[in-house]
């Protein structure tokens, strides 16, 4: 298959590219400079399936995004499961009180759901933290962590999932380590948790890194999702991180309080997870939704302190958290909403932050989950979304609905709509003026 006049912009943001695939791998990259002139309209055409040529006509292709903060199992539930008081407490409380009425066959269709509009939106990989309550009886506590692996294995052909369950966070009996031990034995890809909300959370902390040693697994905890700027666990992270020798294999995300720390406090902590080896992620969507609850007037965007951890050169990538369930309401599995979102609450709209954020979604997330050999460089596995975007610029201010997800060999999603106004036999979408133009 040979697609031509494609823009890549983590490579080049004005070249375009030749791109060709043999047997779902990229065999060849050439950047040319055909001139494209107007403002162009097209389909998927039957062309395409038959000589296997498309002339995309300067359409932005990216790397497969990735999801690297996900919580497919609570996904959706927001028709059963509420949260009349917006707050993360709230949302805890309700989901873990209602969350043993959730059959099997429920949740592993909400996981579906959730994973295939992921798909659907340009994500080809995702990691998702799954519940695992050992204070609920044995049918309830295993079901998230058995359901999404289930669907990992039925969904293996078309997007890469990897399960965190996040381990409890109170200090554990013999019966919590039991079911502990049995679950990690099941073949998860890693170990997740938020010792922020133990009542001892360094012994929590100790906990999950003698088993994720054991087990020889990579941990990411939610750390330090609160407003009050006391709470930092996240030094003991760091500092246990490099005391196991676990530099690198150790991410850490929402980090809200950090942003309510006084700077030089701010600045030290960041620079301890530069030296732990820390990567971190920003969800932008459910931390504005939920952080904030008691500030009035000037209320917090509730995100960390996005431009400081870049500027230590800590990777940071944005990813979605919670998607229509009690923690946020909202959501469609988009990182590309996602990523503006970043843009909103981290100031980064400019010409050079643009290119930022499409890496916060793409290569970042990439490097986080230990994906490599999938992407848009010779010799890898076609892994790819293409937009109808012919700029950043148009990328980000329209979200386009119309994309294209090519993996595995194949095209696993095709979303086009036809949804252009027909005006005296040519298709316009409005008026605009184009920089193609
Ligand atoms: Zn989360």
């Amino acid at each position: 298959m040979k697609l031509w006049n494609v823009k890549i912009p983590i490579y080049d943001k004005d070249a375009f590219f030749e791109l060709e695939i043999e047997n779902g791998m990229v065999v060849s990259l050439d950047r040319h400079h055909e001139k494209i002139s107007g403002y162009h309209v097209f389909s998927f055409s039957e062309k395409l399936e038959k000589d296997g040529e498309w002339d995309a006509k300067g359409r932005i292709v990216l790397p497969g995004l990735a999801d690297a903060h996900m919580h497919l199992d609570k996904s959706h539930s927001l028709y059963a499961v509420g949260n009349e008081s917006g707050t993360l407490e709230e949302a805890i409380e309700n989901y873990s009180t209602y969350s043993p009425n959730f059959t099997d066959a429920d949740v592993k269709a909400r996981i579906k759901k959730t994973a295939f509009a992921a798909l659907k939106h340009g994500t080809t990989a995702i990691r998702t933290h799954i519940d695992f309550n050992t204070k609920l009886d044995r049918a309830a506590n295993f079901r998230g962590v058995r359901m999404v692996l289930e669907a990992k294995k039925e969904l293996s052909e078309l997007i890469d999932i990897q399960v965190f369950p996040m381990l409890p966070y109170f200090q554990y009996g013999e019966k919590d380590r039991t079911r502990i031990e049995e679950m990690l034995a099941l073949g998860v890809d890693g170990i997740g948790g938020a010792p922020h909300l133990s009542e001892v959370p360094h012994e929590t902390i100790d906990e999950i890194f003698r088993y994720a040693g054991e087990y020889d697994l990579p941990i990411d905890l939610h750390t330090d999702e609160s407003d009050d700027p006391r709470v930092d666990t996240i030094l003991y992270v760091a500092e246990k991180t490099i005391q196991t020798n676990y530099q690198g294999r150790v991410t850490v995300d929402h980090l809200c309080s950090l942003a309510a720390m006084e700077k030089n406090k701010a600045i030290r902590v960041i620079q301890k997870m530069k030296e732990a080896e820390l990567m971190a992620i920003t969800l932008p969507a459910a931390n504005m939704y939920l952080q904030g609850r008691d500030d009035e007037g000037l209320v917090r965007r509730g995100t960390t302190r996005i431009g400081e951890i870049r500027d230590y050169g800590i990777p940071l990538a944005a990813a979605s958290d919670n998607v229509c369930d009690p923690f946020h309401p909202f959501g469609r599995a988009d990182l590309l909403q996602i990523a503006q979102l970043t843009g909103y609450t981290g100031h980064m709209g400019g010409r050079e932050d643009l290119p930022e954020l499409v890496k916060m979604i793409t290569t970042i997330p990439k490097q986080i989950m230990g994906i490599s050999g999938k992407g848009l460089s010779i010799g890898e596995e076609a892994t790819f979304v293409m937009f109808d975007a012919q700029t950043l610029e148009e990328l980000f201010a329209e979200l386009p609905q119309t994309r294209a997800v090519f993996g595995k060999g194949r095209w696993l999603s095709r979303v086009w709509q036809e949804e252009r106004i027909a005006v005296e036999g040519e298709y316009v979408y409005g008026e605009r003026a184009h920089p193609l133009l």
